[in-house]
């Protein structure tokens, strides 16, 4: 039997594709990450890229014991004699610590901001937008615990999705305010469920002893049905002085960039490292359940993982779930530019100097050649459905003149270039183009 792709995974294809959609394109991934990378860019993150497998310690601390994804979606990664498992990465944020904290990043000057974008692994059960290999769109900034860096850092995560053209989406902002804050909130929780234990999921059980605050992110319907009931006071209620303090900071320089939210106090983070500004971003095409992505404060993570303290804030979206928004709101695949030039032989024996004007032409523009002698029409049929501007063809008195024909497609000109005048000639030729679809 033909041997498929692995549950979970998506192949990203290239323009022409049957059946082709946004978020299985490889172009538009490309043009997702190219979209985030120019943004973070202009606000000085850096780029960092860190391995796909990390120490399975790494994994568990940094996302956390009691986590689904530690219990029920690691996967684990053997060689032949190694010590017991790696972990393929389920999300960037752990691995980004661990690396600033290995590295002596904090060398460079703070607070840092790093960005990284790449496939992430959860053994998730498979749904449209739930998938076991993803993508995600990275920010992570280490070493500033400012209302400022919070603000900054979800205004950049609307930034991104607006610079690509997304209008639909809500952020909804919470805080989880401090430790002393959400310790008192957890007794809180534990006096409220207890009584109700015999209706709590196996899962939430566990949680009511080891983080009763989990619960509420509980995924069990009659979690939710009996959390509705109870009436639960939101975290909201519980901050204390310097997180409220904090919490309206925050708000405050959103409303003053024109970035729209809405205070959400469902928002939790189980977590012990999580602390104050966490927020979800939101949109209708993707489901209410499921979010483009996330993101928070974490400044207890550095201490989990390693030895230092050090404060930071990230988010992170699915590039998956962003181009299915996309699809929703009716955006078209971004178009695949065609060649500037495809050229063809006339003549079997002419094919190689068909091919060495192609190269030579690459220096400047894109350039296709035909690997096969072409009759003319057959040259301009294959030219035109590649998407090429010029059809370039190479006979036996081209040859003799080291020179090719060329003929645009769009305006039917032509016009007989020397072999040696081509890149500059194709490169000009392309910039003119250029400048009339700009002025069209
Ligand atoms: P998280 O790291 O769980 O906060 O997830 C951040 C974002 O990554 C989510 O909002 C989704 O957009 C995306 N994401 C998480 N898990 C998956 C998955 N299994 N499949 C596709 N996207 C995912």
């Amino acid at each position: 039997m033909a041997i498929k792709r692995p549950k979970g995974t998506e192949d990203h294809l290239p323009a022409g594709s049957p059946k082709l959609t946004l978020d299985v394109s490889a172009q538009a991934h490309a043009w997702v990450v190219e979209t985030a990378r120019r943004v973070l860019e202009r606000a000085g993150a850096q780029r960092i890229d860190t391995p796909l497998f990390e120490e399975a310690d790494l994994v568990k601390r940094g996302v956390g014991g009691s986590t689904d994804i530690v219990r029920k979606e690691m996967f684990t990664v053997y060689y032949f004699g190694d010590h017991g498992g790696y972990i393929l990465r389920p999300e960037g944020t752990a691995s980004i610590v661990r690396a600033f904290l290995q590295n002596g990043l904090k060398q460079l000057p703070s607070p840092l901001k790093l960005w990284t974008h790449g496939p992430m692994f959860r053994a998730e059960r498979q749904q449209r937008g739930r998938l076991r290999q993803f993508h995600q769109v990275d920010y992570e900034v280490l070493g500033g615990s400012d209302a400022l860096v919070d603000a900054e850092a979800i205004a950049l995560m609307v930034g991104v999705v607006r610079e690509l053209g997304l209008t639909g989406v809500r952020v909804k902002l919470g805080s989880i305010g401090d430790p002393e804050d959400r310790e008192a909130y957890n007794l809180y929780l534990r006096e409220l469920f207890t009584p109700h234990l015999e209706r709590l999921s196996d899962d939430s059980r566990d949680r009511l002893t080891r983080n009763p605050m989990r619960i509420l992110d509980s995924k069990s319907e009659d979690d939710q049905t009996l959390i509705a009931q109870l009436n639960v006071k939101p975290m909201l209620d519980f901050l204390g002085e310097d997180a409220r303090a904090n919490f309206d900071a925050v708000q405050g320089y959103l409303r003053d960039w024109g970035v729209e939210f809405d205070v959400d106090p469902s928002i939790v983070r189980g977590l012990d490292y999580y602390r104050r500004t966490a927020w979800e971003l939101h949109h209708e095409g993707v489901g209410a359940k499921s979010a483009l992505g996330g993101g928070g404060r974490y400044d207890g993570l550095a201490e989990q993982i390693g030895a230092q303290a050090v404060p930071g804030i990230g988010w992170a979206f699915g590039v998956e779930r962003l181009l299915i928004a996309l699809e929703a709101e009716g955006r078209a695949l971004p178009a695949q530019a065609g060649p500037v030039v495809y050229v063809a032989a006339l003549e079997d024996s002419l094919v190689p100097e068909a091919a060495a004007a192609a190269l030579a032409a690459r220096t400047t523009v894109r350039a296709e050649f035909a690997y096969r002698a072409l009759k003319p029409g057959n040259a301009f049929r294959d030219a035109e459905r590649r998407g090429a501007l010029f059809a370039g063809l190479i006979g036996s008195d081209e040859a003799t003149a080291r020179s090719v024909q060329l003929k645009n497609l769009r305006s039917a000109e032509q016009f007989t270039v020397l072999l040696s005048d081509l890149p500059a000639f194709l490169h000009e030729q392309e910039q003119a183009h250029l400048t009339l679809l700009e002025n069209a």
